[in-house]
């Protein structure tokens, strides 16, 4: 039995890869906004059905960035979720803000939008909320409170690439939403990430700013970082937007697969099918109950690890429990969160996962 990863990385073959690069070695131009770059930007405008994409080194910093843009008060406070990756409570930490955490609902693991109203403080400027496993927010929720409070909201949509709610690109909700285009994700650039926005005003502003904040040969107008896709890696994101409806359509029969074998089972929980979305399947979250189904998470992921196959506990821990926090945070002020973190596992997903191999990682489970 071969081993199995928890994600694989989809690739465009060498050739089609090579061939892509080609130009490169003639004009020269490897990085600083080139033609693939600009091809890239506007595959993804239109693929994203969204009228402004940047695109950055990685979505950690492309959400740093989104952040910056928005100026918001120094030491202002941000609403957003403990139930995601380091990156999101970072983002807000490193731009010099302070995280309050919002619980998440039971049911798709993203932020309990009933929860938020009791959280604003007169140092309230953001919400932070996360799509999280591809799961769409409560947007329509979100967008009505922060427009009663006069809050900005920038949506973590690393998981959600493609995903999309009544026809509409969930890169058009909130102000601002960061998308990352890491190895792991459903669409990747190696590593890369982009920002999706409405705001005309803001396209100079966010490419000048990743650019050290320089306007002209002369001029120099924010104290910007480096933060630019080089054209190696948009090019690996040229080629793989060409099989993204392939690569997602495979995610799918995988999905299904899961879905066939875990649903209804005694102390299971699985990933929602959400109304009016079009999901991505960009992964496969299991919620295990102990008393119900006899073995707890961390017995069911050695139990795979046994058998050579890699499940990820995504997300534990809870980023309001890291150390580098310690004393700052309670992760009891968000139950659910803490909760699901403790019995959460995503199980192995990939676009080239075989259908067998997903029969073999359900047996295993199910046969204990
Ligand atoms: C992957 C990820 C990020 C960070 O993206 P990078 O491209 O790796 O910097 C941020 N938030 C979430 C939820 C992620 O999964």
């Amino acid at each position: 039995m071969s081993k199995i990863n928890v994600t694989n990385s989809s690739m465009p073959s060498y050739e089609e890869y090579c061939e892509e690069i080609k130009e490169l070695w003639e004009s020269r131009w490897l990085t600083n906004m080139g033609v693939k770059h600009r091809t890239l930007q506007a595959g993804l405008e239109e693929y994203l059905k969204t009228p402004h994409v940047t695109l950055y080194t990685n979505g950690h910093l492309a959400l740093e960035y989104a952040i910056a843009a928005m100026e918001l008060a120094e030491g202002g406070e941000v609403i957003t979720t403990p139930f995601t990756f380091a990156s999101t409570t970072h983002a807000i930490v490193r731009c010099g803000l302070k995280p309050v955490f919002c619980d998440i609902n039971p049911v798709d693991f993203t932020m309990d939008a009933t929860k938020i109203e009791a959280l604003i403080t007169d140092k309230t400027c953001a919400i932070v909320p996360v799509h999280v496993y591809g799961n769409l927010c409560d947007v329509e929720a979100i967008k009505a409170v922060a427009d009663n409070h006069n809050l900005k909201v920038i949506y973590d949509a690393a998981h959600a690439f493609g995903v999309e709610y009544k026809g509409v690109g969930v890169a058009n909700f909130g102000d601002a939403a960061m998308f990352s285009f890491h190895a792991t994700k459903v669409f990747h650039t190696i590593e890369g990430g982009a920002l999706t926005y409405a705001d005309d005003d803001l396209v100079t502003k966010l490419n000048v700013m990743k650019n050290f904040g320089i306007a002209g040969q002369e001029s120099v107008v924010y104290a910007g970082g480096n933060a630019k896709m080089n054209e190696y890696c948009a090019a690996m994101g040229i080629c793989n937007l060409r099989h993204i409806d392939e690569e997602i359509a495979k995610r799918e029969a995988v999905t299904l697969r899961y879905r066939q074998h875990l649903e209804g089972i005694d102390g299971i929980q699985i990933n929602p099918v959400q109304e009016n979305v079009k999901p991505n399947y960009a992964y496969f979250p299991i919620v295990i109950d102990k008393e119900k189904f006899g073995l707890d998470r961390d017995e069911v992921f050695e139990l795979l690890a046994e058998n050579e196959i890699g499940a990820r506990k995504y997300f534990y821990p809870n980023t309001n429990t890291f150390e580098c926090f310690e004393g700052r945070f309670d992760p009891n002020d968000t139950p659910i969160a803490y909760h699901m973190s403790k019995n959460v596992l995503t199980l192995p997903l990939y676009a080239d996962l075989t259908l067998e191999d997903v029969d073999r990682i359900c047996e295993i489970i199910l046969e204990k």
